[in-house]
């Protein structure tokens, strides 16, 4: 008994903790465990309680260590190891428990009942906190901090879905900045990755709190504004466009930005997100071609 509940134990965590392959040594102690297990139900003498708890407690233990199939490879040492003390020791069977084993019996059972409980309780709430942290990452560009592009196609379609079943206004802002590649090209793309970053604080900082602003890809940004008709979102768009005129890298003083944003309304000819959005990119197209630096919105005359 001392050998194996005091001295086994401290044996095999030294072993494991300075073995250079700590994980192969751990998952032998693990079995070794088990054929311990084993060897203890005919020194029980067969006597069911104990023999079942300890039975059970050990093959848990292997399932809980979450390693494959490992409690499955435990059975053929702990069923061996009892085979073979059996043989050696031929003990009498005593099947039934006195009011003494129930009462020794009963620190195991409790003790690693709740200890395991604790333990699945621990690890459900970090899956959950990561799964929250994996969800947000998911939404979020990196480089911007605003929402990533397909979760921002998402609230852009439920908006459009909301526009059609109650008619509740939302318009849609689609932003490029002007000749991106030459400051690329200028000034390094270094550089450009601050401008990147920049021009997405400066349209986080500019929006209300209810609008909706993500990353579309490379030097595109959209804005979607809910709750909001064409000539109460046009002063929003010309805010976005003035705000990187005033923008300066430290680094590079010389460097000069702008950018060019499409307008669009939702209307009840847009029966999808990409014919919004379409009618919204024919706009920015339109504010590239009539020069840049301006906000175009989508031209009655082109309303479905
Ligand atoms: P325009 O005024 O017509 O928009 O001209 P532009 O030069 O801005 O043209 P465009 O919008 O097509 O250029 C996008 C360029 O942005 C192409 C690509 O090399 C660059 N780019 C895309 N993503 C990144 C990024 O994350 N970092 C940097 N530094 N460059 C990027
Ligand atoms: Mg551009």
């Amino acid at each position: 008994m001392v050998a194996s509940c005091l001295l086994w134990p401290q044996l095999a965590y030294a072993m494991a903790r300075w073995s250079q392959d700590s994980y192969g040594v751990e998952k032998r102690n693990l079995l070794i465990d088990s054929a311990i297990a084993g060897m203890w139900v005919p020194l029980l003498h067969f006597n069911l309680l104990p023999s079942v708890v300890l039975v059970t407690v050990t093959t848990f233990d292997k399932l809980s260590s979450g390693m494959r199939r490992l409690w499955l490879a435990s059975l053929p040492g702990l069923f061996g190891a009892a085979a073979l003390v059996t043989l050696l020791l031929r003990p009498p069977l005593q099947l039934e428990s006195s009011l003494l084993v129930v009462i020794c019996t009963l620190p195991l059972l409790v003790v690693h009942t709740l200890s395991s409980s604790i333990a699945s309780y621990r690890l459900i709430r970090t899956v959950s906190r990561q799964n929250k942290m994996l969800e947000l990452l998911r939404r979020t560009d990196a480089q911007t901090g605003l929402f990533a592009r397909e979760h921002w196609q998402t609230q852009a379609d439920a908006a459009l879905q909301r526009f059609h079943a109650t008619a509740q206004p939302a318009c849609l802002l689609m932003i490029d900045v002007d000749h991106f590649k030459s400051i690329n090209d200028s000034f390094g793309h270094l550089a450009g990755d601050q401008v990147i970053a920049q021009v997405g604080e400066l349209i986080r900082n500019t929006v209300r709190a209810e609008d909706c602003a993500g990353r579309f890809g490379g030097d595109e940004f959209a804005v979607l504004c809910q709750n909001l008709v064409i000539a109460d979102a046009s002063p929003i768009a010309e805010r976005i466009r003035a705000q990187p005129l005033t923008l300066r890298l430290p680094d590079h003083p010389t460097l000069r930005l702008s950018s060019s944003i499409g307008l669009a309304a939702a209307k009840p000819g847009y029966t999808n997100l990409q014919a919004w959005m379409a009618a919204a990119d024919a706009a920015l197209y339109a504010a590239k071609q009539q020069g840049r630096n301006q906000v175009v919105n989508v031209p009655l005359a082109a309303l479905p």
